[in-house]
């Protein structure tokens, strides 16, 4: 028996075998659970597909999340196949290239209204279409970063859409609250996906986070598919509204571990 024997999650964002929500549906997999995989588009299907297959899913849907007659479709084919919906699970995101290049103040609004529509409108639009599927309460998980709080160059829009979808968290905790239906936030430090690397200087980011954060490693998808296995099990039961940073400790870093030593030569002796 595992700890989602017999539930039921409904998984948005798997792209390849690096998506963070892969990782997530192999831990949620592990435990036991029924899994519905949703991906963006055709071109991403055969890659998916085999995926799927690989760990028995059979409820495989196309959605563009900015289209409401695909979300409208996806739940109605979810109610269908499970019956009853336990775990949601938001994996996506998106903002033009151009808008992670330049300068923040410089984005267009069409890049302002892409980035929160596909990152955080969604998980709003998604939370909507769950709730009356989860008629016995459940757990809708999200994916954040910590680039909403401070500034990471490069972040730029994606930080605003990361701060209105932590928000959105809250209101939504709060309204959900009452049917048993928690919603929180996970907040990776990075990882090397296919989003991931649309950002520019991904890769010194890597580096550096895996040498100032107290842990002094890189974080998995198969870390924050654990962490997913405990928020949305019984285990996490009492936790709502959160955002819960799964990062090797670097956001409780004030000065980076590391930081005076490489900087001795622009800084005054003791
Ligand atoms: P990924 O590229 O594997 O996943 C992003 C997913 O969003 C893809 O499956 C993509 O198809 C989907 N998507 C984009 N536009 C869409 C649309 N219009 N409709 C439907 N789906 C759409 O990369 P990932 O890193 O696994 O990203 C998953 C989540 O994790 C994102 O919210 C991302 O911001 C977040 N995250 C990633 C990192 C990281 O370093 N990789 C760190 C923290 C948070």
């Amino acid at each position: 028996m595992g700890l989602f024997s017999g539930k039921n999650a409904l998984i948005f964002g798997v792209a390849n075998k690096d998506s963070i929500a892969w990782g997530i549906a192999q831990a949620l997999h592990a435990e036991g659970a029924n899994i519905g995989l949703s991906y963006a588009n055709e071109k991403l299907k055969r890659r998916v597909e085999p995926l799927a297959q690989s760990i028995g899913v059979t409820f495989l849907e196309e959605c563009d999340v900015l289209d409401d007659a695909a979300l409208d479709r996806v739940f109605a084919r979810a109610a269908q196949h499970f019956g009853r919906l336990d775990v949601l699970v938001h994996a996506v995101a998106f903002a033009e290239r151009a808008d992670l290049e330049g300068e923040f103040v410089n984005t267009s609004r069409e890049g302002w209204n892409l980035a929160l529509g596909v990152s955080a409108y969604s998980l709003v639009a998604m939370a909507r279409r769950a709730r009356p599927l989860m008629t016995e309460g459940g757990a809708i998980v999200t994916l954040s970063y910590y680039g909403s709080e401070k500034v990471v160059p490069h972040y730029n829009v994606m930080g605003v859409a990361k701060a209105a979808l932590e928000a959105s968290v809250r209101y939504l905790a709060f309204e959900l609250g009452g049917q048993n239906i928690r919603v929180n936030a996970l907040s990776p430090g990075p990882i090397k996906t296919l989003s991931g690397a649309g950002i520019p200087g991904f890769r010194k980011m890597l580096r550096y986070s895996q040498l100032a954060s107290p842990l002094h490693k890189l974080v998995t998808p198969e870390d924050v598919g654990k962490a997913v296995v405990w928020l949305c099990s019984d285990w996490g039961r009492s936790v709502t509204g959160q955002t819960i940073y799964i990062d090797a400790g670097y956001s409780a870093m004030g000065v980076p571990h590391g930081l005076l030593e490489a900087m001795r030569e622009q800084l005054p002796e003791d």
